[in-house]
């Protein structure tokens, strides 16, 4: 099969599954007036697709499968090399330039690099045949293109307690049931990016298991519509202004992120599906494995959504006359600064990537943790400068209405307007572009994702204090002075 076009993708989305969104269930989303709302995720899976298509990005967006030896689009590959390792990043970067948001489609990338070396170890350990299974799943996906979303975190009830220890069991997904042809799960996992956009999920455990916590350590793949899986549209800051008639407001009106709410009430999984059932010793492999490849990916995503980010702060510094100032200056050259090193972190633990036993590429650990630490910071210090350069209208201007308004309009436009070269639209839809990303819908894909996607920053912390080697490092002074 080749490549899908951006086309063929959204009409392969176009399914019945079961949604609601603003307590309403909604048929057909593509044909409902919310649809105004989903439509950026949408367009923004759909870039993907075209810019695999195109002949300048083939290198970075399509990869040579090592299951089929066909072309296949990247984000369905299995790195087979470091250089895969670091061509992930630069499409990332790529994707994120182009969409200025998260364009969800490295979770299920990230979890099938994650699933492939586990499976493979836990078939050498428990005689198991997961891994080639998974391999069959995986050929399917590639074959036919598809959208996988990446599916981790449980609701997690009581905090204080372990996933077997809650008063309601069913706050970590969990199988309840289990046949000869397959088993039946129960749970929810939320912040699901790209859900509903997602034409499969690889569902994985959200934590490392421990004895008598069998039935949470599973793992498999699921079309996102199966009979019995439920999804709550997440409510994203300033959603509704895309239902507005100008699209000003919105500020980035082509692409967004989304985020979904899911539940699976009693689903069925065939046995061809499933690459974990109760190996709760390499639950922890999985989550840190998936969370590694997922941190390594922020390396790239978001230092190409904050490339457009700066880029809008160098230009509203032009509309205002200010681009000589110095210390304004000085300002987009530190945004420059932060968010190359977030690049150069992305880049690293790629270049330090290794073989697994499976055969597969995988990055450094370490590296990649350094990196998502520093993702939870950087943009909302990159976020912050972008506000101090734009200045405080980004969150007091009128709305679009009035700026069209045949009454008030010429008003506003006249005491918006600034050097006599820059179009007043121009300048008003920059503010509300930089307003979206500091605060608005993308401020969800840029910052708040930067801090808990892909773990929370303490999560990254415990890799860092496991991975940082404290012991080699007193031994290098011991030996320095003498010390024995
Ligand atoms: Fe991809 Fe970044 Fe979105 Fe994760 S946050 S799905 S890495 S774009
Ligand atoms: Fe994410």
């Amino acid at each position: 099969m080749p490549l899908k076009t951006p086309e063929e993708y959204l009409e392969s989305i176009k399914r019945e599954v079961t949604l609601y969104m603003f307590g309403e269930k909604i048929k057909e989303f593509w044909k409902h007036p919310y649809f105004k709302i989903i439509e950026p995720s949408i367009n923004t899976v759909r870039k993907i697709y075209e810019l695999a298509q195109m002949d300048e990005y083939k290198h970075l967006m399509t990869a040579t499968s090592h299951l089929t030896g066909g072309t296949v689009n990247r984000f369905t590959h299995i790195h087979q090399s470091v250089e895969d390792l670091i061509l992930k990043i630069k499409m990332q970067r790529l994707v994120g330039q182009q969409t200025a948001c998260c364009f969800q489609r490295c979770v299920g990338f990230d979890a099938a690099n994650a699933l492939y070396s586990v499976t493979w170890e836990i078939d050498k350990k428990c005689g198991t045949n997961y891994h080639e299974r998974f391999k069959n799943y995986w050929i399917g996906v590639q074959k036919e293109d598809l959208m996988v979303a990446g599916t981790m975190t449980d609701t997690k009830g009581d905090r204080s307690k372990r996933p077997n220890q809650q008063s309601d069991p069913d706050q970590y997904l969990r199988v309840v049931e289990e046949g000869e042809d397959g088993i039946i799960v129960r749970g929810a996992k939320i912040h699901q990016t790209g859900f509903l956009n997602s034409h499969k999920a690889i569902i994985m455990p959200t934590l490392s298991l421990r004895p008598g916590e069998e039935d949470y350590a599973v793992s498999f793949g699921i079309d996102t519509n199966e009979k019995g899986i439920t999804m709550v549209y997440g409510r994203q800051t300033c959603d509704t202004r895309k239902m507005e008639e100008g699209k000003y407001d919105i500020g980035n009106w082509k692409y967004g992120g989304q985020e979904i709410f899911v539940i699976f009430d009693d689903v069925f999984v065939p046995v061809d599906q499933i690459f974990m059932k109760g190996e709760i010793k390499f639950s922890g492999d999985l989550v840190n494995r998936f969370a590694g490849f997922h941190r390594q990916s922020y390396g790239g995503c978001k230092v190409g959504v904050g490339d457009v980010l700066i880029g809008a702060t160098a230009l509203i510094a032009q509309y205002n006359g200010v681009e000589r100032v110095s210390h304004l200056r000085d300002k987009i050259v530190e945004m420059l600064h932060l968010n190359e090193t977030l690049y150069c972190c992305g880049i690293a633990c790629s270049s330090l990537g290794f073989q697994r036993e499976a055969g597969n590429y995988e990055m450094d650990m370490l590296l990649a943790n350094i990196c998502k630490q520093n993702v939870t910071r950087f943009p909302y210090e990159i976020g912050r400068l972008a506000e101090d350069v734009a200045g405080g209208i980004i969150c007091t201007m009128p709305s679009q209405a009035d700026f069209d308004s045949k009454e008030v309009g010429a008003l506003v436009k006249k005491y918006l307007s600034t050097c006599d070269d820059v179009p007043v639209e121009a300048r008003y839809k920059l503010l509300r572009f930089i307003e979206n990303l500091s605060m608005g819908v993308a401020s969800l894909s840029y910052k708040t994702e930067s801090l808990h996607g892909a773990g929370s920053p303490q999560a990254q912390r415990i890799m860092i204090s496991r991975q940082g080697n404290l012991e080699e490092k007193i031994l290098l002074v011991k030996e320095i002075l003498d010390i024995d």
